[in-house]
């Protein structure tokens, strides 16, 4: 069993697949409390109700979407997502799953698109990286750091020199929304010439901050 925030469709806002028409299955539950968390309202493990796998699938195919995110609070939290992931494999969906980097990602089915954070000073949750999942990572994986300002950014320029030279998966720069403009960090990104991309969340953009569900 599983317990789930909220399913729903809509845009993929952030990553490769940002634009992309998307089913979300956020799981409850997060141990992390990262300074500038936008579901606050999934952190609590008890919040929203018990599904099993199958509910979950049933629930799903009322929406014709073939991308599908699993994300949270944080999904493997609960060891049944990996249960999850492989069921919606063998259903030929796309799968993405957003991940803290804080919980080992091996046993995640090599046909998941990992979206994998790297926690940085700002965030308030540097020490919960798990190294050792860098090294796991796929080309069509993806790394994903949050900035909160200047020092995050050399932080993160520092950690992709050192630990990220040769990885295969694509690396996601955000400005953490309402404290880092997204102007700075281009400037930043194009002085060094980082081997990253600018990662926006558009569906703040297009909804507003502060609007969950959409
Ligand atoms: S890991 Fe994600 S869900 Fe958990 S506190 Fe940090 S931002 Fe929020």
């Amino acid at each position: 069993m599983l317990r789930v925030h909220e399913i729903y469709q809509s845009i993929q806002g952030e990553s490769s697949f940002a634009g992309v028409p998307c089913i979300f299955i956020r799981l409850a539950g997060c141990p992390l409390r990262c300074t500038y968390c936008d579901t606050p309202q999934a952190l609590s493990a008890t919040s929203g109700r018990s599904m099993s796998v199958d509910q979950i699938i049933e629930a799903i195919a009322a929406y014709p979407q073939s991308l599908v995110l699993v994300t949270g609070g944080e999904p493997l939290a609960q060891p049944d997502c990996i249960a999850l992931l492989e069921h919606l494999i063998e259903l030929h969906h796309t799968v993405q799953l957003e991940t803290s980097g804080a919980f080992d990602v091996s046993n995640v089915p090599p046909s998941v698109q990992k979206v994998l954070d790297v926690k940085t000073p700002g965030s308030g949750e540097e020490t919960r990286n798990l190294w050792a999942n860098l090294a796991l990572l796929q080309g069509h994986d993806e790394i994903k750091f949050v900035l909160t300002s200047r020092e995050d950014y050399l932080w993160c320029k520092a950690v992709i020199e050192e630990r990220l030279p040769d990885t295969p998966a694509t690396i996601l720069l955000s400005p953490a929304y309402g404290q880092l403009q997204a102007s700075d960090l281009c400037a930043w990104m194009l002085a060094d010439n980082l081997p990253a991309r600018l990662n926006m969340q558009i569906h703040k953009i297009i909804w507003g901050a502060d609007v969950s569900g959409v």
